[in-house]
């Protein structure tokens, strides 16, 4: 963060900055002296315009290792998994209303989940091991006549988790029930091939590989059998699966930061796998910490840990200017104590004390030296506050 010295960002888990590319080629679809047109509009301004969003799908497939026919942008990866998960269980609702996921999903998927309870849907919540794993066993076991469909997460936005979605997969392919992945923590991360995984429906985000906010992907396999019904109707774009004008200029960057996360995805991940390695070294002895999630399982740009006596919103602010989370920025507004650590069985001190450190491609590790010493002072600068609790 040069520009900005007060402030050392360790929180790319909840948004990353848009890469400078990726607003140059944004800034050129916005103006009339650029392509703003109507991407549905037949004339020649409106083809120009629809140039970039099959150029933006061809980048993003590139990715992923699909056709480009098989994704439909929306507004995020909330939207794609609200369209995935109530699309395919509608769609499907005659043969059954059995569904599976699991409680440490991000509440963009649980409480999609809740809502078709309430619709009269019977959903199986499947509990995580200790560090947040799907036991396939305990799926198999879950697995009704009646089961239509899987959610399962790729990567646990408050811990890194990585679920073995080949696995996952396979078991749901078995027993023809579609498999939905929430992708938004791994997609121009990790490698994904989904044109080999047995995955039926991905969701993505813009806004976590460097990307703008306020766009997002779902994949849908072309398989027969994975049909999803829309949830808003209006114009026909995108095979009326999610109607709308076109954010030409939001797909274009999607796009580009797509591309870009392909080049620099191997670059990536070493980086951040030596930043980690550096803060957990750096923090691990630490009394009373402990990590949440599995440190060799995990994607690298993402460390969860917990530390005994001490309270998360005091810890948070002795950071400062430290920016990063405790539990999901999703939660911090209620101030909720995560529910994901909940799941893992961490007691209520752990949760309370459990801090996200998420890095980026612009972390630089002189930000990690910072990153420890403030995290070795404000634990024991809280502990000589309350020597009681900590006796
Ligand atoms: C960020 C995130 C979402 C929500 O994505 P939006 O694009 O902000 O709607 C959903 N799932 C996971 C795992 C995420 O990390």
């Amino acid at each position: 963060m040069t520009d900005k010295p007060d402030l050392i960002y360790l929180d790319y888990a909840a948004t990353t900055p848009v890469d400078p590319r990726v607003v140059a080629t944004m800034s050129g679809l916005l103006e009339l002296a650029g392509d703003f047109a109507n991407p549905s509009a037949v004339h020649l301004a409106g083809r120009r315009s629809s140039a970039h969003v099959a150029n933006a799908a061809e980048q993003l497939a590139a990715l992923l290792h699909v056709q480009p026919d098989r994704l439909i942008w929306t507004s995020g990866a909330t939207e794609s998994n609200n369209l995935a998960i109530i699309g395919a269980a509608r769609a499907r609702q005659h043969r059954g209303q059995h569904l599976i996921t699991m409680p440490t999903e991000h509440k963009a998927v649980t409480d999609v989940f809740r809502a078709l309870e309430r619709q009269g849907f019977d959903v199986t919540w499947l509990l995580p091991d200790e560090r947040g794993a799907l036991d396939i066993d305990a799926l198999e076991a879950a697995f009704r006549d009646d089961t239509q469909l899987v959610s399962i997460m790729h990567v646990n936005n408050e811990t890194g988790l990585i679920q073995d979605i080949a696995r996952i997969g396979e078991s749901c392919r078995r027993r023809d029930v579609l498999f939905h992945v929430d992708a938004a923590q791994s997609v121009g991360k990790l490698p994904i091939d989904l044109g080999q995984l047995p995955v039926d429906l991905a969701s993505m985000t813009a806004h976590k590989l460097y990307g703008p906010k306020g766009i997002g992907g779902l994949y849908i396999a072309d398989r027969s059998g994975c049909h999803i019904e829309p949830l808003m109707f209006g114009g026909g774009q995108q095979r009326r699966l999610r109607p709308g004008t076109l954010a030409v200029h939001l797909i274009a960057g999607f796009g580009r930061a797509a591309e870009i996360a392909g080049t620099s995805l191997v670059e990536d991940l070493e980086h951040l796998t030596s930043l980690r390695d550096q803060l957990w070294a750096g923090i691990c002895d630490v009394p009373g910490v402990r990590l949440n999630g599995d440190i060799d399982n995990s994607f690298p740009g993402i460390l969860n840990a917990s530390v005994a006596d001490i309270e998360g919103e005091s810890l948070l602010l002795a950071l400062e200017p430290l920016c990063v989370a405790t539990g999901s920025a999703c939660n911090s507004q209620n101030q909720e104590p995560s529910y994901v650590l909940r799941a893992l069985g961490r007691s209520d001190a752990e949760v309370q004390s459990a801090i996200r450190f998420s890095f980026g491609r612009q972390t630089r590790h002189e930000d990690i030296v910072v990153a420890i010493r403030r995290y070795r002072s404000a634990v024991s600068k809280l502990r000589d506050l309350a020597p009681v609790l900590a006796a």
